[in-house]
């Protein structure tokens, strides 16, 4: 049997429902993080989040990996002597702002975006208020609004915003505008050929239909449950086999699946958290 040497694999995750519940807690996921980074495996977010939340959540959990903020709309990492580079991938959000008006003018149906809801309706909708509001607000290249609530008012907007040359894609909670190809699995590609490991094997793990594009790009693609089960959206990739299904929610089943689906690491005694 092949080894592969495991610094050729990228753990790629979302972390909003994947690493993360939806009270934002990763603890159940610290024991497998520590783990890839004694085995020197990068663990690079890929997330709806911006620049400088993922910032926040590097120094916490004491990363230093590159990631993908925004649904793909740049990557980021930092150089060898630690400074921050970054690439955008697509429209900046003052582009991408006037288009979600124009867009409700043709949907005729409000669209809210994240920048203008009051602190109690981003309470109550995301959980978030005072200074985590505001980094989750300052947005660089998409903007986050309130979907429409049916699925044929989804679809429309969708095709609205193909004719603008525009994508919107699908998380847990809103959705987000972004510019034409923008997609985590466009940003993975990019970040693959910046630096220099086109052959790097990825483990990719999502929980929502914005993730889709990321598991397509994975080499192992595993598809994070909440407690009711996968996403609807992505239950046809698991039934027909082109996503693995972890066997726990959140960061437990992020665990769990790192763990079993990273060559070597089953050898790790790491406790399960
Ligand atoms: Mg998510």
């Amino acid at each position: 049997m092949t080894t592969i040497p495991q610094s050729h694999w990228w753990v790629v995750t979302d972390l909003d429902g994947t690493l993360m519940d939806h009270h934002y807690d990763w603890s159940a996921a610290m024991g497998a993080i520590h783990c890839l980074q004694r085995h020197g495996i990068p663990v690079i977010p890929c997330t709806s989040k911006t620049v400088e939340e993922v910032l926040c959540f590097r120094e916490q959990v004491g990363l230093r990996d590159p990631f993908i903020v925004e649904n793909g709309g740049a990557i980021y990492g930092e150089s060898a002597t630690g400074e921050l580079w970054h690439q955008p991938l697509g429209p900046s959000w003052s582009q991408l702002r006037p288009q979600l008006a124009a867009l409700e003018q043709e949907l005729g149906e409000p669209l809210q975006a994240l920048d203008d809801l009051s602190d109690t309706d981003a309470d109550r909708l995301l959980g978030l208020s005072g200074e985590a509001l505001k980094q989750a607000q300052r947005r660089q290249c998409s903007v986050p609004f309130v979907p429409p609530t049916t699925p044929g008012s989804r679809q429309r907007l969708q095709l609205l915003a193909e004719t603008r040359q525009l994508g919107v894609v699908q998380g847990n909670r809103l959705g987000h505008l972004l510019g034409g190809g923008v997609s985590k699995g466009q940003a993975l590609q990019t970040l693959k050929q910046r630096l220099g490991v086109p052959g790097v094997k990825v483990l990719a793990l999502g929980d929502s239909p914005n993730d889709l594009p990321l598991l397509e790009a994975g080499d192992c693609a595993v598809v994070v449950p909440g407690p009711d089960g996968p996403h609807p959206e992505l239950q046809a990739g698991v039934a027909e086999g082109r996503y693995r299904l972890a066997p726990a929610p959140h960061g437990k089943g992020w665990s769990a699946a790192v763990l079993r689906w990273i060559p070597g690491l089953q050898y790790d005694h790491t406790p399960m958290v």
